[in-house]
């Protein structure tokens, strides 16, 4: 198996998956070793040998720290003239210790990428706001915390959305999901509550507001929306939403609130669209 001694910083980095390529210069020997010579029409070429482990020491000698770990592969970069190695799990430590400062180093880094993880999973990968899974875990909590009497749920459905996808592209469609869900966020900020991508181009908000404020804030929201342009190269484009707003002290359950929500939307569409019902 070959073996590859560097320095102390590097073994840490190394250790502590910072750094997933080794670069190593060349020498004549590494030369000897990866690089197999072939003729092929006449001319030399070079396959790289591929080896499915390497050590990694920090000096050398039985009792220096030492890695065991698996290489998935070895490139040669002509031009800087290195070998690259690509380094996969580690699979044994010798004489290596985890210092307490590096112990919570590591914890900290579990704990955010679990963090982020969790996050990734509540997510729309489009536009960034929560997903609809996000939205029914949410619900189930709003409606046991005390201010329930205040929750209401506002349905969202960009108006002929199809026309937008069938006349500027897909493309065009996801950008117009995107500019959406940004301004969606901000109003919902305002509207004391948040936002979820419910499906296609359906977003749900949950907020907690009164009726008596919610109007006002939700014409903003649909003024807002219609209100800038979206470039498009053949023409700019503007969309408006409809909306279908219910409450929760109206309703015996959450499924009814989505529902009512979902009716009052129907109500918008079949009124004419670009304009907020309740139900
Ligand atoms: P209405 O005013 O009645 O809501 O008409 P609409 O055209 O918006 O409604 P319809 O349900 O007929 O069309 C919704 C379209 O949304 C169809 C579908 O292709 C498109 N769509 C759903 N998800 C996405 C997406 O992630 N990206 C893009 N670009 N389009 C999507
Ligand atoms: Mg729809
Ligand atoms: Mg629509």
């Amino acid at each position: 198996m070959y073996k590859i001694s560097v320095d102390k910083e590097l073994f840490k980095d190394i250790q502590f998956k910072k750094v997933q390529i080794l670069e190593k210069m060349t020498s004549k020997y590494w030369k000897k070793e990866l690089l197999e010579p072939k003729i092929e029409n006449d001319r030399i070429k070079y396959s790289i040998k591929q080896i499915d482990k390497l050590i990694i020491t920090n000096g050398l000698g039985e009792d220096k720290p030492q890695l065991t770990i698996e290489c998935e592969k070895i490139d040669y970069s002509f031009k800087k003239d290195i070998f690259e190695f690509h380094l996969g799990k580690i699979q044994e430590q010798r004489n290596t210790d985890i210092s307490e400062d590096y112990k919570d180093t590591l914890i900290e880094e579990l704990l955010r990428e679990k963090a982020e993880l969790e996050d990734s999973i509540n997510r729309d990968h489009l536009t960034g706001v929560y997903n609809r899974r996000k939205m029914e875990n949410d619900l189930g909590m709003f409606i046991n915390q005390n201010n329930s009497s205040q929750l209401c749920a506002i349905f969202i459905d960009v108006d002929r959305f199809k026309g937008v996808n069938d006349n500027f592209g897909h493309d065009t469609g996801d950008r117009v999901l995107i500019y959406l869900g940004e301004k969606l966020k901000d109003h919902a900020r305002l509207l004391n509550g948040e936002v979820y991508r419910y499906g296609g181009e359906e977003f749900i908000i949950l907020s907690f507001i009164s009726k008596g404020e919610i109007i006002s804030k939700l014409n903003n929201l649909r003024l807002d929306i219609k209100s800038q342009r979206i470039y498009h190269s053949k023409r700019d484009i503007s969309v408006t939403v409809s909306m279908g707003v219910s409450f929760y002290k109206e309703c015996s359950s959450k499924e009814e609130m989505i529902k009512r929500a979902d009716d009052g939307l129907y109500i918008a569409k079949n009124n004419g669209r670009d304009r907020i019902e309740f139900a």
